[in-house]
Parts: structure tokens; sequence; C-alpha cells
């Protein structure tokens, strides 16, 4: 008997430091968040780049083309099909280096076609990045390149989510950002954590393995609480009604866990400008299915 209840005190002594370990990596990484949080906010107001809406819009294509077309680019370049002579401006071919690794130079600005999918779009890789009809796509199918590190929410997102941080307060409710960007190494820590707390299965259910992390693009973010009780918040009701409306889309929906891989998460929203929003929103469908893409690991 006391050696039975002297394991199982060790059993819970074990439980309870590893739960103090999540705890601390929970708390980085929140902090992390609002730090990136912070310095966007402090940089944001001088950028040129709000002063342009066919900027902002390019800024959900690539990070090479952002660079390349400060002049702007229409939206509907979403077939991904760039053409040099449109971008007009001269100086923006030496503006790539930034991007570009040593090896593609300037070759590779609009990647390659690599297939169709279900749905009749195009998908191109550019420099390691899935695009499908243009629109960056990190989930269990196509994932990212280790060093794709934007380093934090892309402007553009955080204007929008300002936008809607003001609608919402206006009706009494307080939208704030929980975990934005994370980068490669932040997710690997972040899903080894989980792994060791509830094992891989249950961890993939939730926690996205790293390069397979939405979060790794600064497209996204998690608000508010990040948990269950979230949903049944006036929040998330508000959410689910109008995120639209600033561009963004609940991306793991309700009754769509085996298609996008994940089970529902109210909190987390995925920027895709205002029209492609509304559309998917309409559509009642969820990314994957919008775009007809899978979400699978392969193995
Ligand atoms: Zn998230």
């Amino acid at each position: 008997m006391e050696k039975r209840k002297s394991s199982s005190r060790m059993r819970g002594r074990r439980k309870a430091q590893r739960n103090a370990v999540l705890a601390v990596v929970a708390f980085i990484v929140a902090a992390a968040g609002i730090i990136g949080v912070v310095a966007v906010a402090g940089g944001g107001k001088s950028r040129s780049v709000s002063e342009n809406p066919d900027v902002k819009e390019s800024q959900l294509q690539t990070e090479s083309e952002q660079q390349n077309n400060e002049n702007g680019q229409n939206e509907n370049s979403s077939t991904g099909d760039e053409n040099s002579a449109e971008n007009g401006d001269g100086s923006s071919e030496s503006e790539t280096s930034e991007s570009a690794t040593e090896a593609d130079g300037g070759a590779n600005q609009d990647g390659e076609v690599t297939g169709v999918s279900a749905r009749g779009y195009e998908i191109r890789l550019i420099d390691g990045v899935s695009y499908v009809n243009g629109i960056l796509i990190a989930n269990k199918t196509y994932s990212l390149p280790s060093d794709y590190n934007p380093g934090k929410i892309d402007d553009t997102v955080m204007d929008a989510f300002y936008e809607m941080q003001s609608a919402a307060a206006a009706e009494g409710l307080n939208l704030y950002i929980s975990s934005g960007f994370r980068s490669y190494n932040t997710q690997y820590w972040l899903y080894n954590s989980y792994v060791e707390r509830d094992g891989k299965e249950e961890a993939d259910t939730y926690s996205a393995r790293a390069g397979y992390s939405e979060h790794q693009t600064g497209l996204c973010f998690d608000l508010n609480t990040i948990d269950d009780s979230f949903a049944n918040t006036p929040e998330s009701a508000w959410l689910e009604q109008h995120a639209q409306e600033y561009g963004f889309i609940i991306r793991y929906p309700k009754g769509k866990e085996n298609i996008t891989g994940y089970k529902y998460e109210p909190w987390h929203l995925r920027y895709l400008g205002k029209e492609l929003a509304e559309k998917v929103y309409n559509s009642g469908l969820c990314l994957e299915e919008y775009l007809g893409i899978t979400s699978v690991y392969s193995d």
C-alpha cells in the first residue's frame, strides 16, 4: 500500500513538474507575442504601407513580391502569375536581395507550379512556401521552410486587427492578441512540450508540428483566452459574425475538424483580406474546402 501511494505521489510530482514546465513555455510564448505586438504598434504608424491600399493587398502575396512591388500590385494577381512588365518601377529589381537566397537570384521570383488543387486553383511553390491561387498556405499538407521568418505579425494584418478591435470595443467587447507570430524554433519547442504532456496523437489535434504552423506566417493570431471557454464569450459570438468584415476568417471552424486537421479554435483568426474573407465566410466552407486542398501530415 505504502509503496503504491508513494509511487502515485511520484507520478503526481512528475506531472506537476511537467505542468510547471508547460506553464513557463506558455508564459514565454505569450510574452514573445506581446513584445511582437508592442513592436508592431510602435513601428506601424510611420510605415508608408498604410497610405497605399494596393501595397497592402500585395503583402498577402509573397515576401519577395512584397519587396519587389513597392509601387503596388493589383490584388487580382491571385493566380500568382506575376508579370514583371507590370512592375514598371525599375528600382524594384535591386530590392529583392533581402528575401532572395543566393541560390535563386532573380530567376525564381515566381517559383514553380507544382500542381492544381481539386477546385482548379494553381498551386505554386515560391522559395519553399506554398501558394494556392496566390494565397499563402501553411497546414498539415503544406509546410514552411524552417528559415521562413517574417519575425512578427504582418503590418497589414495588424492594421486590420486594430480596425476590428475598435469596432468590437464600440460594442463593449474586448479583443486582444494572446499569441501572434511564432518562429519555427518556438513552435518546435511548444509542440514538443505538448507531445510530452499529452502524447503525439492528441497534440496533433490542437498544435502544429514545427514548420506546419500558420503562426509562422505572420498572417494569423490567437485572440483572448486560448481555451474552449472562449467559445462561450460574447467576443467569440461577435467574431463568428463579423471577423470577415475586417478581412479575417475563423480558420478552424466547428464541424470541419477532419478537413482542417484541427479541433475548433474560435480564437484563431487568419487574415485573407476583406474580399476573400467575405467569400470564404459566405461559402460556409473552411479554407481547405474553399481552395480544394488537404491538410494531412504525410507520415
Ligand atoms: Zn492559433
